[in-house]
């Protein structure tokens, strides 16, 4: 009973994982309109277009869609603004009559939304600390923030929105092989699942970021071994585990982009610090899908079939 309950719940995460990465596809137009919005509302307010993309970004993996006649989704909540479940008025004092100088904000209106949010960022001011004071005070959750935050890093870096290349970890050139084994039985650690690929590979073959995004974690894992954590701009956690060793140019903090060697296949992990061997090298690959209040894992095995095609 308790094996059907378990397979029952992987399955209809591993569903509802999808819808979220299908519907964060946007077109370049709509790409272009949002990027001229997030910079009006940058010049009028002096919130860096980055910040406002980023939340915006954000928003649009927490929705399961973009709202009726709108390309930005971030929707205020009303409880924040009105402390009543009613359209916000956001600023009882006036901030909300602008925009097009109407009273109250229209909510269906990208630029009076945008508009607003960037006056309530203003309202602790523009530098990255005030950023990330005015985005905690309305989210009230460290890991939105730190998306957010870092989001806003990758659109620095690149200056676009329109970040849809891809890379598979491993270079198309080494010797490799997969099997889809996500959600196998695992052994060491007590009862878990496996929630990832495992892609063989010899040691030493170089490990490539499969996305954009930035390195949020680096360091030695019981379970994974030497293993990265890369937060990408969909919300979404890659987990690449068992590295003989890093990349050393690549730091906690840094932005990457599809692939970026940022280490290498090794058989590190089921132990303390620096145990290797107790497998065969391969490196375990796992996604993350966060969207505002957990985070599961779902398969990556499609993917990687999608980007291995790509890129080759
Ligand atoms: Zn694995």
């Amino acid at each position: 009973m308790l094996k059907l309950g378990l397979s029952m719940i992987i399955i209809l995460l591993s569903i509802s994982a999808f819808p979220s990465l299908t519907s964060s596809a946007s077109s370049e137009k709509d790409d272009v309109t949002r990027m001229s919005l997030y910079k009006k509302t940058a010049v009028v307010t002096g919130i860096p277009w980055t910040y406002l993309a980023a939340i915006d970004q954000y928003e649009r993996q927490i929705h399961d869609e973009i709202p009726k006649g709108r390309v930005t989704a971030f929707r205020p909540d009303p409880l924040f603004w009105n402390g009543i479940d009613a359209d916000p008025s956001f600023f009882p004092e006036g901030w909300g009559d602008n925009g097009d100088g109407n009273k109250k904000v229209d909510m269906t209106s990208d630029e009076d939304i945008l508009w607003s949010l960037g006056k309530y960022i203003q309202s602790y001011g523009t530098t990255e600390d005030d950023i990330r004071i005015a985005l905690w005070n309305y989210y009230k959750r460290d890991l939105t923030v730190q998306t957010i935050m870092n989001t806003a890093k990758v659109f620095n870096k690149f200056q676009t929105v329109s970040l849809k290349d891809r890379d598979f970890p491993v270079p198309l050139t080494a010797n490799f092989s997969y099997n889809n084994t996500w959600g196998d039985a695992r052994g060491f650690g007590g009862r878990r699942i496996h929630e990832g690929t495992d892609i063989f590979a010899n040691y030493g073959v170089p490990v490539q970021s499969t996305t954009y995004g930035v390195i949020e974690m680096k360091g030695w894992n019981k379970f994974g071994g030497w293993r990265i954590g890369i937060r990408d701009i969909y919300n979404i956690y890659h987990y690449y585990a068992h590295l003989s060793g890093f990349e050393d140019s690549k730091q906690v903090g840094d932005v990457v982009q599809p692939g970026d060697v940022i280490g290498s296949v090794g058989s590190t992990g089921y132990g303390p610090p620096g145990t290797s061997g107790k497998f065969p090298p391969h490196l375990h690959y796992g996604m993350y899908q966060d969207n505002g209040k957990n985070e599961w894992s779902f398969d990556p095995y499609p993917y990687l079939k999608r980007w291995q095609k790509q890129a080759g």
